[in-house]
């Protein structure tokens, strides 16, 4: 990467996150990287969704029990959300990476956050808090998963606009 290029990268507090009410030390954390937010959102995730982000987990032992995690189903109702962010910056990726830390908690640099706040399962499973984009590829096909064009401020990939045909929508009463 050139310097001086923006890059992009996809956070998304995991349900473990919210339920331990983590999203403010979380955002506080990565203030430290100095970059810049351009999309927020809290939403219910998808086994759709889901099952599109952790596709590269497939084959694993463990994909149901991820499939599950990041959907917030072992934290009940209250907690089956997420919340999702674009942040954009110089080094985005990697910065915010440094700031997550390793993937396994145990493994992780106590004062990151998955160090700090992370834990493994009975189950075994990585219940690390945050996920981050991993490189710019997979941070493109993942904030174009989870954020529609409209949602994110500011040109980021080229969009189009298209004829929807919309049947319903959800407006207030
Ligand atoms: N995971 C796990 N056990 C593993 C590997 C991964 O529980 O041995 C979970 C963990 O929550 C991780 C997610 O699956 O964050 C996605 O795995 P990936 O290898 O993409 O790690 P990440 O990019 O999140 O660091
Ligand atoms: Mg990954």
């Amino acid at each position: 990467m050139a310097k001086d290029e923006q890059e992009y990268t996809l956070i998304v507090v995991k349900p473990d996150g919210i339920k331990k009410s983590l999203t403010g030390n979380i955002l506080t954390k990565l203030a430290e990287a100095r970059l810049n937010i351009v999309a927020a959102k809290v939403l219910r995730v998808s086994r759709d969704l889901a099952e599109n982000h952790y596709r590269h987990l497939k084959e694993k032992p463990f994909f149901k029990d991820v499939i599950d995690y990041i959907q917030g189903k072992p934290y009940g109702k209250n907690f089956e959300r997420v919340m999702a962010l674009v942040y954009k910056g110089e080094d985005a990726i990697r910065k915010v990476r440094v700031l997550a830390g390793a993937t396994n908690p145990e493994e992780a640099d106590s004062v990151s956050i998955r160090g700090a706040y992370g834990r493994i399962t009975t189950r075994g499973v990585f219940e690390n808090v945050v996920h981050a984009s991993a490189d710019p590829v997979d941070a493109e096909r993942e904030i174009k998963l989870w954020f529609s064009p409209d949602e994110i401020v500011g040109d980021i990939y080229p969009s189009k606009k298209v004829q929807a045909d919309i049947k319903e929508i959800l407006v207030w009463e």
